[in-house]
């Protein structure tokens, strides 16, 4: 079992990017890569399961090929190392924190996009979407937040 949070300020000038959507909002988050706070999430779970360390080693804000990379396609490289590490995925749940925009539209389209880039059956991936009550830099709408976790399975 891993858990990962993240957390990017909202930022003007940028997309919003969450769960590998892009989202029409006033803002987007700010970041080196494109800033996908529930992906990064996700990312930090898979590895926290596999004790593979943190999104920070393996893909770091100073390598210039993360540079405004899709986080999505970091998804994808991080399953092929837990793969590689002798692990399947059973399931992923997360949690994205954000006052606006709001998000439970899109919280299947976000579990569809990350089963897809863990080649996993979209029944094994959960999304759930909260604001903050208004409270705190990410209730007063200057932050999204999420939280994930993960559970993998040791292959035979
Ligand atoms: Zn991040």
């Amino acid at each position: 079992m891993g858990h990962g949070y993240d957390l990017h300020r909202l930022v003007k000038g940028r997309p919003l990017i969450l769960g590998g959507l892009e989202i029409k909002h006033a803002k987007g988050l700010a970041g080196h890569s494109d800033a996908d706070a529930l992906i990064h999430a996700a990312i930090d779970a898979l590895f926290g399961a596999a004790r593979l360390g943190d999104i920070g080693e393996h893909f770091p804000d100073t390598d210039e090929r993360c540079k405004n990379i899709s986080s999505v396609a970091l998804l994808a490289k991080a399953a092929s190392m837990v793969a590689e590490a002798g692990y399947a995925v059973v399931n992923v749940d997360a949690t994205v924190i954000a006052e606006r925009p709001r998000l439970g539209a899109y919280k299947t389209a976000m579990a569809e996009k990350i089963a897809e880039a863990l080649h996993i059956e979209p029944g094994k991936v959960n999304v759930k979407a909260k604001t903050n009550e208004g409270l705190g830099e990410v209730g007063k709408g200057r932050a999204i937040a999420a939280h994930a976790v993960c559970l993998l399975v040791k292959n035979n």
